[in-house]
């Protein structure tokens, strides 16, 4: 049993405080993996003492993504405590709105801007560059970055900087996907579409509603929906599955 344990894969998911990473990493916890959630929020720490009560083996990290040298030593520390990382989920993500609403893209400022690509984009490459490379040495790895619907179609409700850095992080995602499949890692991305979480309830009711009213399965998503769906991309049974985009958006948009 003990060696068995041993041998279980190591999930690193980022942005995992709350919303779609807590489920996440809930999730990846359930199918057997010791789970490292990272945030910026101290309230990781909670979050992760919260799994460790439902059974599951999780330890947390504070880290921003943006910064190449906490990164790099948040990959350091994984690598000390556990000598290997499988599974990578970059889904540490902000989208600023101004008064609940999208600020717009010639009224955003070049910090904001910067910003939101430091987070969303070069977060996910510093983990993928730290990350891939130890996945490689190993001969299997399965990376899922969370990009969103506002790279697949026009966004109404983010604002040019958060579509911007989730469409690079789809282009980014491919070429990874191509340089790392000889080696037995995978690169995916998710697109959710509206999903109940934090950052969704910031852009109040009225934008929900409006939202709800176009999704065919009449319902807005829920973070098990984005969960199962990262489960399936991380799971062995994925393996001929890279450089896809899975949608999860109760149809709301069909690309
Ligand atoms: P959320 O705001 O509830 O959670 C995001 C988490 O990322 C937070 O815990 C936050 O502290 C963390 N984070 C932010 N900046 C960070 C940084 N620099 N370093 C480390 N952690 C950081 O949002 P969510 O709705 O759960 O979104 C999760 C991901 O899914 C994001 O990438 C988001 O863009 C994407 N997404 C969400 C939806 C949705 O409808 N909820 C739709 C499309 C895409």
């Amino acid at each position: 049993m003990a060696a068995q344990a041993k041998e279980a894969r190591v999930a690193l998911v980022t942005g995992a405080a709350r919303g779609l990473g807590l489920e996440i990493a809930r999730e990846l916890g359930r199918s057997g993996a010791r789970l490292v959630m990272v945030d910026v929020l101290e309230e990781v720490h909670e979050a992760a003492a919260a799994l460790a009560g439902e059974g599951l083996e999780a330890w947390a990290a504070t880290c921003d993504v943006a910064s190449e040298e906490a990164v790099d030593q948040l990959v350091g520390r994984v690598m000390e405590r556990h000598g290997r990382i499988d599974i990578l989920v970059n889904n540490a993500g902000i989208s600023p709105k101004r008064d609940g609403r999208k600020v717009p893209a010639v009224e955003t400022s070049l910090a904001q801007w910067q910003r939101v690509l430091d987070v969303n984009l070069t977060g996910a490459f510093l983990l993928c560059r730290a990350c891939g490379p130890l996945m490689a040495e190993r001969g299997w790895g399965r990376i899922v970055n969370m990009a969103s619907q506002a790279a697949r179609t026009r966004s109404v409700i983010a604002g040019a900087a958060y579509a911007a850095s989730k469409s690079g992080l789809v282009g980014f995602s491919r070429v990874l996907a191509g340089e790392l499949g000889g080696k037995g890692v995978t690169v995916n991305c998710i697109a959710p579409g509206r999903i109940v979480s934090p950052m969704v309830n910031e852009a109040g009711e009225a934008a929900n509603a409006a939202y709800l009213a176009n999704i065919p399965v009449g319902r807005l998503g829920v973070p098990e929906d984005v969960a199962a769906a990262v489960a399936f991309l991380a799971s062995e049974q994925a393996g001929f599955v890279t450089g896809a985009m899975l949608d999860v958006n109760g149809g709301h948009f069909m690309g």
